[in-house]
């Protein structure tokens, strides 16, 4: 069987680009929270990210603040479980779930994958130990049995140097034949990373805002640009993802419109 890596949208929230971006166009723009399922054909089933939690938050005060900031839409369809047994997937099938990082938009279906090993870096585990509101971590999110989960977490010496196109990457071999290659992006949140699919596309997380808004990074206005973790290594991050653009890699942005369903096709 050939490997397959689909895209899921699970949820999504909009923002007007003029207030994001300087010189952004005067417009409201729908971000979908994306999900990417790569089956490499032979029972292992990699997730990237989860989407939106579907149903009330219990999050407290500081969700309530998170939710006027970034109001999210969301609907009982758009879970990640409902939708994968929509296709004919059953969830339990699926052996690893790669973070991104751990924003709402990205952990909110967690729950629904309690067979799985999680895939995060060590920046994000620090992150988990001292959640703050400005790093938009809600443990509240995370089901009960969080702790006990299989987990792989990768530390900084879990990656090595890469040549991808001409372009150096850090990238660790989660399944040992290099057809998933986890990637550190660094900025957007402590421990950000990506995962580079059969060499050929890179599911970039939230390393921009979208494949068109990538050469706009620069250009992000002072509030957008100070919730970013680490703003000098996200405009670093941005160049280097337009570097493997111009090389011919495919990527693909959590928030991303939906295209076609089929990204290895
Ligand atoms: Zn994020």
């Amino acid at each position: 069987m050939s490997a397959r890596l689909r895209h899921y949208v699970c949820g999504s929230t909009a923002h007007d680009l003029s207030a994001m971006f300087r010189g952004g166009a005067h417009e409201t723009r729908e971000f979908p929270a994306g999900v990417f399922l790569f089956d490499r054909g032979d029972g292992i089933r990699v997730l990237f990210d989860t989407g939106y939690a579907t149903g009330e938050w219990r999050i407290g005060w500081r969700g309530t603040v998170y939710r006027r900031l970034l109001p999210p839409k969301v609907v009982p369809e758009d879970d990640v479980a409902r939708q994968l047994a929509a296709d004919g997937i059953d969830p339990a099938s699926v052996t690893h779930v790669v973070l991104s990082h751990l924003h709402p938009d990205h952990i909110g279906g967690v729950s629904r994958f309690p067979g799985a090993t999680f895939v995060l870096t060590a920046g994000q585990q620090r992150s988990l130990a001292a959640p703050r509101l400005r790093a938009g971590i809600f443990t509240g999110l995370l089901p009960s049995w969080w702790d006990e989960a299989s987990k792989i977490v990768l530390a900084a010496d879990a990656f090595r140097d890469v040549d991808v196109s001409g372009v150096s990457l850090r990238a660790a071999d989660l399944l040992g034949d290099g057809s998933y290659l986890v990637v550190e992006l660094p900025g957007h949140a402590e421990g950000h990373i990506g995962a580079l699919v059969d060499g050929r596309v890179l599911l970039a997380g939230d390393a921009a805002w979208g494949s068109d808004l990538l050469g706009a990074t620069a250009e992000l206005r002072t509030l957008p640009r100070a919730v970013q973790h680490d703003p000098a290594a996200y405009l670093r991050t941005a160049a280097l993802l337009q570097d493997l653009a111009d090389a011919g890699i495919r990527i693909s942005f959590s928030h991303d419109p939906l295209g076609p369903k089929e990204l290895l096709a």
